[in-house]
């Protein structure tokens, strides 16, 4: 060994003590991130925490690559060209997402997290192949551990990446949001497990190696998009939000599955922390709405048994229609008011009218609170982000659970762009959002409903609130009607 190479390897053994040091430190960092933003008072801290643990992995995966290239005794990997490799790599990746994230508008939020979480899917099957054809340090004995993470790792990455694409196309309305309802189609999901399980075997007992193994572990991979496509393609609109969520959580499993194939401690507790805390907000989102976690896996239940999408029967009565100027009388004679805010809102951007709204009424005495449900818009928290942004204070946003049982002694409710978590067929049995708790706005005084239209919400179904004798219909973009309230005020 020349003295170069040598003094080379003890860099490479303190660079990997170091960067061993940092994973450990970006670990904690990004525990204390998931503890903060579980509060909207510590969330930003949290995401301090988070780009905190980011850069430090980052830097000392950088410096553990270099380091490695340089103590290679065949000089096949210059350190000088591996740095050059990651630092383009990462400068593509940062311009195209910070272009991305400079442009994505707040409603588009869901669909561009769904395609990132294809992304963690799609490199956990690269890097899954890439053990596969080039296995590093594999020892006799682990051949066999390693057989089995890199076909796990593979088939959870294909589920995870062909999920989240079909996620993106239904978010983004370029495929239709119904459940694509295939015949017999749990039986179908079966036989693709059973098969993805014999494969498995014949993957293993193969050794990895020959026909064999490699057309099992093609074929499984096959499956396994399939797999992706077909389970998301299976839930009804208005469950989309636990798909999300579950997908957030498979996108951190892919992860921890990428982690054990490249033998990072530090991308399996990252998967791991990503893909348990997705599990525990799917859960809370099914309670949220009523499901079972399982049934809404499973496919279909945005549909079973329930009325056609978009479907009006149009047997209402009339419904009423009131103005700006109305609104803002009928406000001023109230003495509690709660705002229901949804979709709409953050489509009209109309949140900073709407807060400036809420800070007249209280200056003038009125009681104004805020009531969120839990899916609200598009995204998990998404009411509760945009009503920080514009300033309103935390201790006037509620929680579903605790107005709902207060409507009847409110005496105006103004719901602005919120239609599916408002709409009390819910309570009725045959509707697609059947089950769904629901806001019940319809119990108190007056309520008031800011959209464009009379159409349905996300979940396609009519809504009997908006021609009932208490509701008056504010019709137009909802920013520019609380603009014209205020300006009434
Ligand atoms: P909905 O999506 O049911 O309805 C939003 C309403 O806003 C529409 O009826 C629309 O009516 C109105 N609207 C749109 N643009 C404007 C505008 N510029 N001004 C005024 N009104 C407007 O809203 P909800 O928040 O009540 O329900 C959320 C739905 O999304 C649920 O079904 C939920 O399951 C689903 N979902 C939620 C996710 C989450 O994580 N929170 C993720 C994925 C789906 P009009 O066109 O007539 O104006």
């Amino acid at each position: 060994m020349t003295p170069d190479l040598l003094s080379n390897i003890d860099l490479l053994t303190e660079a990997i003590r170091l960067s061993n040091l940092a994973y450990l430190a970006a670990a904690l960092l990004f525990v204390l991130a998931l503890a903060g933003l579980s509060k909207q008072t510590t969330a930003q801290r949290g995401n301090w925490f988070g780009i905190a643990g980011m850069v430090l992995a980052v830097g000392a995966t950088i410096l553990r690559a270099v380091a490695v290239s340089a103590a290679d005794p065949t000089g096949q990997h210059p350190a000088a060209l591996t740095l050059m490799l990651i630092l383009l790599a990462m400068s593509i990746g940062a311009v195209i997402g910070v272009l991305r994230a400079r442009t994505v508008q707040m409603t588009g939020m869901p669909e561009l997290i769904a395609l990132l979480h294809s992304f963690v899917g799609l490199a956990a099957v690269l890097i899954g192949f890439g053990s596969a054809i080039e296995p590093h340090g594999i020892t006799p004995d682990m051949e066999t551990f390693h057989l089995v993470e890199v076909y796990l790792g593979i088939f959870i990455g294909a589920i995870t990446f062909t999920g989240s694409i079909t996620a993106f196309l239904k978010l983004s309305g370029k495929v239709k949001g119904a459940p694509l309802m295939l015949p017999a189609r749990h039986l179908l999901n079966l036989i693709a497990l059973l098969m993805v399980l014999g494969l498995g075997i014949v993957y293993v007992g193969s050794g990895g190696s020959g026909v064999l193994g490699w057309l099992s572990l093609l074929a499984m991979t096959g499956i396994a998009l399939a797999i992706g496509v077909h389970m998301v393609a299976a839930i009804g609109g208005g469950d989309m939000p636990v798909v999300v969520s579950m997908l957030n959580s498979y996108s951190g499993w892919a992860a921890a599955a990428a982690g054990f194939m490249l033998g990072s401690p530090l991308l399996i507790i990252v998967g791991a922390l990503v893909g348990s805390s997705g599990a525990y907000l799917s859960y809370l989102m099914c309670k949220a709405m009523n499901r079972s976690f399982v049934s809404v896996i499973l496919g279909g239940f945005g549909s079973d048994g329930g009325a056609p999408a978009g479907g009006d029967d149009g047997e209402h009565a009339p419904h009423t229609e009131t103005s700006a100027e109305q609104t803002a009388q009928v406000l001023q004679a109230a003495k509690k008011v709660v705002i229901t805010p949804g979709y709409g809102m953050a489509v009209a951007q109309a949140q900073y009218p709407v807060a400036d709204l809420a800070k007249k009424l209280r200056a003038s005495g009125v009681d104004v609170t805020f009531a969120i449900h839990p899916v609200a818009g598009r995204l998990p928290g998404h009411m509760n982000v945009l009503l920080a942004e514009a300033k309103v204070p935390y201790d006037i946003v509620l929680e579903m659970d605790e107005v709902n049982d207060d409507f009847a002694e409110v005496d105006v409710v103004l719901v602005i762009g919120a239609n599916d978590t408002v709409n009390p067929i819910a309570e009725q049995p045959g509707s697609p959002i059947t089950g769904m708790p629901v806001l019940k706005v319809w119990e108190a005084g007056h309520v008031i409903v800011f959209k464009r239209s009379m159409g349905a919400g996300y979940a396609g179904v009519q809504n009997p609130l908006f021609f009932h004798e208490r509701t008056d219909m504010l019709l137009g973009d909802a920013k520019a009607s609380v603009d014209a309230i205020n300006a009434a005020l």
